[in-house]
């Protein structure tokens, strides 16, 4: 694990998971505007780019043979076909930057990375009804699956326990304050205790 001069701290992965339509591209783009220094992480999916979605941008849109390939390359750290459909995956080079990073992946992403890396901050995306959630689902897009979609809604809500930061999508403003409030809670919790160490061990905590 790499020490950031410019976070003077070990960076924090700050994982976000939730189910389809919960609200997770939408809050994670709020987020990240408020700060320019998380650099998010951009998944690989099978499936076609949505209306204004970017390549390199939103996903790394490919197809199923370069997903394959880049999978038995070991250059995808999780891979899921998550909806019966469509394969999403995360790229394996994600820990070797040195900048807080923000991700995108499902409860199963979540406790593997929870394995390969001591500073990771988890948020749990929850709809404030499951009538809510089909209605999202349905708005964004007339993609088919919308049982196998729900199906998975359940399953990773029950999974929500584990995380550290449940989040009730209601109000997005609300929602995105919430989140933004808690990482910038975590960041200061670690600088804190990076300066304490240093000034302990008789380093000068004030520079790096
Ligand atoms: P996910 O990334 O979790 O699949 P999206 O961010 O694509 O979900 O959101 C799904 C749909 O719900 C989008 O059309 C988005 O604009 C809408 N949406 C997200 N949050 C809210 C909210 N708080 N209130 C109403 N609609 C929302």
């Amino acid at each position: 694990m790499h020490l950031s001069k410019k976070n003077q701290r070990d960076p924090i992965l700050f994982v976000i998971s939730g189910p389809s339509g919960g609200g997770k591209g939408t809050i994670m783009q709020r987020v990240l505007a408020e700060f320019p220094a998380i650099q998010k992480v951009v998944n690989y999916t099978t499936r076609p780019p949505r209306n204004g979605e970017q390549d390199g941008v939103d996903y790394h849109f490919i197809d199923e043979k370069t997903f394959r390939s880049l999978q038995e390359q070991g250059k995808i750290f999780e891979a899921e076909r998550v909806y019966n459909d469509y394969y999403y995956g995360s790229p394996s080079d994600l820990l070797d930057e040195g900048a807080d990073r923000f991700i995108e992946v499902d409860f199963k992403g979540h406790q593997k990375l929870r394995r390969h890396y001591n500073e990771v901050v988890s948020f749990f995306v929850l709809p404030p009804s499951f009538e809510e959630l089909e209605r999202r689902i349905r708005q964004r897009s007339p993609e088919a699956n919308l049982p196998a979609r729900l199906n998975n809604a359940r399953e990773q809500i029950a999974e929500a326990g584990d995380y550290d930061y449940l989040i009730v999508n209601d109000d997005l403003d609300v929602c995105c304050c919430e989140v933004i409030t808690a990482i910038r809670a975590e960041q200061i919790k670690r600088k804190g205790r990076r300066f304490l160490r240093r000034l302990l061990a008789g380093t000068d905590p004030n520079n790096d």
